[in-house]
């Protein structure tokens, strides 16, 4: 058997023993310590202090394990956030890793497309996601075993296939989903009955909060990610973090290569 056989199986059999150990209805504190438990390796859990983030970043913090604890910061955050960021580090005593941004993969990108040219196309959008997240989270995630991420499966047809635990292709290594089951008000109800800082902009009628120029508030009825690149087709959405890495276009593959002849 070849070195990358043995891995499959390994990462296979890994990501069955997680996905035993979640069905069995485990609360969120014992699924995040399964997966601690399990996993041998570094960790890596990325928050963008969403909800769901903020209620995994709880059950880490609360029992101390052993998982970095990491977020995008994309330059183009909402001041709630950032605040947010600081509360959350003052109430459990720890620091979060920020990876930010290619410095000059940010000034290629901001001299080619402008401040906001993300509203200029799909492609320019996905360009300014990958120099702002796609790229600082593949530096967050090397080395990592294991990814964990606060995906619900309620959140979008795009998400509603994940499951708890499975391999991922694309940064080769497992990805835990701990709430992939979990109702958005399940998830309102663990942060009310522990007391967990959330972001003040849920209570002006967010639901999903990703970057300020990227996000407005949404209307009653509405899907959740409905005020994430709410100018866009719902089919186009999500940042790249999530989904599986698609062929570059013409206009992204010069994009790149402009940023790579800055790099
Ligand atoms: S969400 Fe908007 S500002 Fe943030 S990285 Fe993507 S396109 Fe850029």
């Amino acid at each position: 058997m070849t070195t990358k056989e043995i891995n499959q199986r390994r990462d296979a059999r890994l990501a069955y023993d997680l996905v035993s150990a979640a069905s069995i209805d485990r609360d969120l504190m014992e699924r995040i310590v399964a997966v601690r438990n399990l996993v041998c390796g570094r960790i890596v859990f990325t928050t963008s202090f969403g909800v769901e983030d903020q209620a995994i970043a709880h059950a880490i913090f609360e029992q101390a394990l052993e998982i970095d604890v990491v977020t995008l910061d994309t330059g183009r955050l909402f001041p709630q956030t950032y605040e947010l960021w600081a509360q959350t580090e003052r109430r459990y005593g720890r620091r979060m890793s920020a990876f930010c941004p290619n410095r000059a993969r940010l000034e290629s990108l901001v001299a080619r497309q402008g401040i906001d040219g993300f509203f200029a196309s799909v492609e320019a959008r996905r360009a300014c996601c990958g120099v702002r997240k796609v790229e600082p989270l593949q530096r967050a995630l090397a080395g990592a075993a294991a990814w964990i991420a606060g995906l619900r499966a309620e959140q979008s047809d795009e998400r509603a296939g994940i499951s708890f635990a499975a391999f991922d292709p694309n940064h080769r290594l497992i990805k835990v989903n701990p709430l992939f089951d979990w109702t958005r008000e399940r998830v309102l109800s663990f942060i009310r009955e522990h007391d967990i800082p959330y972001n003040s902009l849920h209570d002006c009628g967010f639901a999903s909060i990703g970057c300020a120029p990227c996000t407005r508030a949404i209307a009653l009825g509405e899907p959740e990610r409905a005020g994430r690149w709410w100018w866009e087709q719902e089919e186009k959405k999500e940042c790249g973090l999530h989904r599986p890495r698609r062929a570059a276009s013409a206009h992204e593959r010069s994009e790149n290569a402009a940023e790579e002849a800055l790099s």
